[in-house]
């Protein structure tokens, strides 16, 4: 009946919303969130429609899991664990299929359609429940629960078997979804009818076409095509590496859930720190003016105390330290914030096929980071990183990064990188320069991290060699990682 209508899933459409340019032609890119959603999915419908008895029926499940690294089996495992003691048997009659939560609506004349998907289907003589499996941190987003209010039938319950929570819960339905549904109609018309150059963000760490969107320009101008596999190593990811491969790797190659995921005060006040800091600062034409600290202290005032008076003091030492290293404020300009910048590195490598086969091939490294605040300083490009911890022989790493990602992508010849300091010694600006000579030697430098990257073989997350020391103390992985003692 919908046939010619064209569909989009509820995770295409909130991709588009973040970026018209996600969608487009991608890397090869090895998903392991994904395939070890596709493993453990596996596992589950063979043993739900196995009769034999449980132990058997279990063992005969895990056989989907034979092909994957024993980190990987072991997670799957556990999580296949989880999903049996959060849905025992004796079920209902169970189905095991894609079945879809449909929303038609015309756009311009034209049927257009969003679903979202549930994979198993409890039937009994009243009732039939649909579940949904999560098997990464996600929880399931509003517009999936929209999708439900709005569709579903007398006699139907839909579920979530969040498993990483342990959670099988009935979707709750929000009070809002037909605002949601007709929200994300207008992402989809938008799209078709206006599509929008690349939006950098935080959204562009799940993008799997970095190297291939124009953000992240390739260093030396090659085409990155389909069939090449791609990478994508974050600031934090890439100053990780040099201490220990497998902690980078773990988090950017193979996705392995980390230990613990706790917030500090301190990271909180960071956080807070940098989002006042930059809604000050950007597109601020009056940055020394007089009445700056007062703004400031308006936009505070619905802040905890603990963390507004600590803000101001910062935000007083930034300016201060601007003011005392900049020489003409006049030629100072904060046009961005927050913005993606980095680039990319080809090199031969491994790259796996969706049959887990590997072949020797080019591997496509994105380094990319959110720099804090873009603009211009004496008619260079300028790049500004708020630091409220002490300065570390990582921060020039991280002005290489975004220098040269400036340079390719904003075409400067010249960039500014100043990191702005302000911790328990008071505010310090760091200033660094970077032309044509230091550009070559940044490349050398990138290249060769992105060589040891593309031999990573991403088939196996042991393959990254490991390196034990000091930083194993800030490492996500303290208690998965074997070696860690
Ligand atoms: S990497 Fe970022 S900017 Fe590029 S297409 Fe993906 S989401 Fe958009
Ligand atoms: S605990 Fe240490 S050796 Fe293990 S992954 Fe982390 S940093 Fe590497």
């Amino acid at each position: 009946m919908n046939q010619g209508i064209k569909f989009y899933k509820t995770y295409e459409v909130k991709k588009i919303s973040e970026c018209h340019q996600s969608i487009g032609p991608k890397t090869l890119t090895p998903n392991s969130r994904l395939d070890r959603w596709s493993g453990i999915h596996n596992a589950i419908s063979d043993w739900l429609l196995n009769e034999a008895n449980d132990e058997v029926a279990i063992k005969v499940a895990e056989e989907n899991f034979q092909f994957y690294d024993p980190l990987q089996r072991k997670i799957m495992t556990e999580l296949f664990e989880r999903f049996r003691s959060l849905v025992p048997k004796p079920l209902p009659q169970v189905n095991i299929d894609f079945y879809r939560q449909e929303i038609i609506k015309e756009i311009d004349g034209e049927d257009k359609g969003i679903y979202t998907s549930f994979q198993y289907q409890l039937e009994d003589e009243d009732n039939t429940e649909y579940i949904k499996l999560k098997a990464g941190v996600s929880d399931i987003e509003d517009i999936d629960r929209a999708i439900v209010a709005e569709s579903k039938l007398e006699g139907e319950t839909f579920l979530t078997a969040q498993l990483i929570h342990d959670d099988f819960d009935e979707i709750k339905e929000p009070e809002n979804s037909k605002e949601i549904i007709d929200n994300y109609f207008s992402i989809i018309k938008e799209f078709e009818t206006n599509r929008k150059k690349a939006t950098p963000g935080l959204h562009c760490y799940m993008c799997s076409r970095p190297s291939r969107c124009g953000q992240y320009p390739v260093v030396d101008g090659q085409e990155v095509k389909s069939n090449n596999r791609g990478i994508l190593i974050s600031k934090s990811n890439l100053l990780n590496l040099e201490s220990c491969e497998r902690w980078t790797s773990w988090r950017a190659q193979y996705a392995i859930p980390k230990d613990i995921e706790n917030q500090s005060f301190e990271a909180e006040l960071g956080q807070k720190f940098h989002t006042y800091s930059q809604k000050m600062l950007e597109k601020n034409k009056d940055i020394f003016g007089d009445k700056e600290i007062e703004r400031l202290k308006k936009m505070l005032v619905d802040e905890e105390e603990k963390f507004a008076s600590q803000i101001l003091k910062k935000y007083e030492e930034l300016i201060q330290a601007l003011d005392d290293e900049v020489e003409d404020q006049n030629e100072l300009e904060i046009k961005l914030s927050e913005y993606g910048l980095g680039f990319s590195i080809v090199k031969e490598g491994l790259v796996s096929n969706s049959k887990m086969e590997l072949r020797d091939d080019k591997v496509a490294v994105t380094f990319m980071g959110q720099a804090d605040l873009v603009g211009r300083y004496k008619g260079k490009g300028l790049v500004i990183e708020l630091k409220t911890g002490q300065e570390s022989k990582d921060d020039l790493t991280e002005a290489e990064l975004y220098a040269l990602g400036a340079k390719l992508l904003l075409k400067e010849d010249e960039v500014y990188v100043f990191h702005i300091y302000t911790n328990k010694d008071g505010g310090k600006l760091k200033k660094r320069k970077f032309g044509e000579s230091e550009f070559d030697s940044i490349t050398k430098k990138f290249e060769d991290k992105a060589q040891r990257i593309a031999n990573w073989n991403p088939n196996d997350s042991l393959s990254p060699s490991y390196n034990t020391g000091e930083w194993c103390s800030n490492c996500d992985y303290q208690t998965t990682c074997p070696e860690y003692r």
